[in-house]
């Protein structure tokens, strides 16, 4: 799958999207970051019958609290370049209000990522 980026460049660092996550890997997603030289093991746990990332005492495992940012920034998980753009199961493709950039998000960034998101679901469905 074709790797998403957002032009914006302005996250504020406050680190809430990296607590306590369950952001679904792609197979694509493992392999990249396996390729980086970690194991699978210290990155992935399953999670409804999904692959998702591990988190360690309350964050993603490539998270550092101390610099406030993503270790494997340039090779993230899809799910965590679209952010915060999400899936709902409930309320479908939406911005997460979690986020205070949320109010932020333009709605031709929010298109481009639904096209991108329609593709991951239809990858997990087949996986
Ligand atoms: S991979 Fe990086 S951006 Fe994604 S949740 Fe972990 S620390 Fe955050």
């Amino acid at each position: 799958m074709k790797s998403f980026t957002w032009k914006r460049d302005y996250c504020t660092k406050c680190g809430k999207c990296c607590l306590e996550t369950e952001m679904i890997l792609l197979r694509s997603d493992i392999e990249r970051i396996k390729s980086l030289g970690y194991d699978e093991s210290f990155f992935v746990r399953e999670m409804y019958g999904y692959k998702v990332l591990k988190n360690i005492n309350g964050y993603c495992v490539f998270y550092n609290p101390s610099t406030k940012k993503c270790r494997i920034y340039q090779a993230r998980p899809l799910g965590c370049r679209l952010y915060p753009i999400i899936y709902d199961e409930k309320r479908g493709i939406i911005v997460d209000s979690y986020c205070p950039l949320a109010n932020t998000v333009t709605k031709d960034e929010l298109f481009r990522a639904s096209r991108v998101i329609d593709k991951i679901i239809n990858e997990l469905l087949k996986s």
